[in-house]
């Protein structure tokens, strides 16, 4: 039976967050009825801990357009996004997180823009809640430097919660680096986009799965995803560090041929090598983040394992699973 049609496909990565789940499903499906028209909402379960799954298949088994993506393990939400985008069938695919951080209530908005012909309506935030300044003023400054040294405009304040047409779907399924930044990939497929403007609230239930390290290293992935700056920083650094040696060597020479040799000079000598060994040291690390990538990139594996797929093709997928473990035991209830 091939999956059938649909207008709207709602993308929700989800990483143990049980007591969002119910909340979450029952503001979306009320907007959506609202918009009258065939939707699906693709939850994809990231490897979670808690009761996650249970929930979500119990949901699939109450509503035909609720389907379940279940990973075999926890791929980051990057990785989960792009399973769910590859599995959409709608015409217009919103990815949305679980956390109702995203209000639902603005999905309405963002088909009014997509119906004026966008083909990209990404929803920035205003105001950020429930959010300590740091995290604020970190996430302004990793928009500043992304703008300053990437070639392409990645929209400021903008998460991944947005409305993209088939078109621009179909461009981003080609894109299948291992090392994804979403946000960029979203901005470099281009097409015609446009804002929407809305508050973020807090997190519904549990705690942001983030923390300053993680944060980090999703910037540097920013960074080196879509910049080869940092690798001629090294160069362009080196050469100015050499042409003051240079200059100074010089210096030296011409010293020592007029006032003779004046032997001490253990600090000004400890002092540069010490400051060459940690500039080589960090040129180093610069290689080795793109290297690293490049090593990634290379081995390539898949994406992402899919453990079980429910509600995509109801029928067949209930054989498949039969008493197999915990969760196809569910799926019997489901397959009624
Ligand atoms: N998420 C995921 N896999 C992960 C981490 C998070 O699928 O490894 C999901 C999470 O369940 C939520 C969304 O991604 O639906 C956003 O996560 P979170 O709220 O932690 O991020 P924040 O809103 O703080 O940026
Ligand atoms: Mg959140």
């Amino acid at each position: 039976m091939p999956a059938e049609k649909c207008t709207f496909s709602l993308v929700v990565p989800v990483y143990n967050e049980g007591p969002n789940i119910g909340p979450f499903y029952e503001r979306v499906a009320r907007v959506m009825q609202g918009l009258g028209e065939p939707y699906e909402i693709i939850f994809v379960n990231d490897g979670s801990q808690d009761d996650t799954l249970d929930r979500l298949l119990s949901l699939a088994g109450k509503d035909p357009r609720v389907k379940v993506i279940d990973l075999s393990r926890n791929f980051g939400k990057e990785i989960a996004l792009t399973a769910g985008i590859d599995h959409a069938t709608g015409e217009a695919v919103i990815p949305i997180d679980a956390d109702l951080q995203d209000p639902p209530e603005l999905i309405p908005e963002l088909v009014a823009k997509w119906r004026e012909g966008y083909d990209v309506v990404y929803a920035t935030r205003r105001e950020r809640e429930g959010e300590s300044w740091l995290k604020r003023a970190t996430a302004h400054l990793f928009y500043r430097v992304v703008e300053k040294i990437t070639p392409i405009k990645i929209p400021r304040d903008t998460g991944d919660f947005r409305l993209m047409s088939r078109p621009v779907v179909e461009a981003l399924k080609r894109l299948r680096e291992r090392n994804r930044f979403m946000k960029g990939l979203f901005a470099w497929v281009g097409f015609k986009q446009t804002a929407v403007y809305y508050r973020r609230e807090r997190r519904h239930a549990g705690k942001t799965k983030w923390n300053y390290w993680k944060l980090w290293n999703f910037a540097l992935e920013g960074i080196t995803s879509f910049s080869y700056i940092p690798l001629q920083f090294a160069t362009y650094f080196g050469l100015t560090v050499a042409l003051f040696a240079f200059i100074y060597a010089l210096f030296i020479v011409v010293r020592t041929l007029l006032f003779g040799r004046d032997v001490p000079g253990y600090p000004s000598l400890i002092t540069v090598i010490l400051f060459l060994g940690g500039v080589q040291l960090f040129a180093i690390g610069i290689l080795g983040e793109y290297i690293g990538r490049i090593y990634s990139e290379v081995k390539q594996r898949p994406l992402y394992i899919v453990k079980g797929r429910y509600g995509f093709h109801r029928i067949r997928e209930a054989q498949r699973s039969e008493g197999h473990n915990r969760t196809a035991k569910k799926i019997g209830s489901l397959s009624g």
